[in-house]
């Protein structure tokens, strides 16, 4: 089974308070698009990061980051209405009180003998959590990072993919 994995793509994260900036985005997405237009996918997963107003990664909260991806907001939404392609969607950052940067993208799958193909944002934070996770918690899927499909806040961060293959 092959699946797609869509990392936050989130107009905060594009061009809102956390934004990467359209034009970096533009080639990331055009490349997202190729991969789901080819059609080669079983399955869509997308990850939103998904937080409560006062949220303790919020500076106000004395967080490292502004507000961002609050619940049921513009910001929040899916770049483009992108989520109509996903068959699955897992929310994250949901505990007022926790950071969490990755998901186990294959939590509750019943087969986790799969290639899992990864794009998203931000490469450097949370494409590269959830990369992690995964290929350490499913050590018989294959985990790859596209990060042609992916856009760094940091473009010099050398993140930890964990046991993910990076092309
Ligand atoms: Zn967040």
């Amino acid at each position: 089974m092959k699946v797609l994995a869509l990392i936050d793509p989130q107009n905060d994260f594009v061009d809102g308070s956390m934004g990467v900036g359209k034009e970096k985005w533009a080639p990331a997405y055009d490349f997202i698009l190729d991969l789901i237009n080819k059609g080669e996918y079983d399955r869509v997963i997308m990850t939103k990061d998904w937080h409560p107003i006062h949220h303790c990664s919020f500076t106000p909260q004395g967080g490292p980051w502004p507000e961002h991806c609050v619940e049921n907001t513009p910001g929040a939404e899916a770049f483009d209405n992108l989520e109509i392609v996903a068959d699955r969607i897992i929310l994250k950052g949901k505990d007022p009180d926790t950071e969490e940067y990755g998901v186990d993208l294959l939590e509750g799958e019943v087969n986790d003998e799969v290639d899992i193909d990864v794009v998203g944002l931000c490469y450097d934070y949370c494409v590269a959590c959830c990369a992690k996770m995964t290929s350490e918690a499913h050590p018989k899927a294959k985990v790859t990072v596209y990060a042609k499909g992916c856009v760094a806040i940091d473009p010099a961060a050398e993140p930890d993919f964990g046991l993910a293959t990076v092309k």
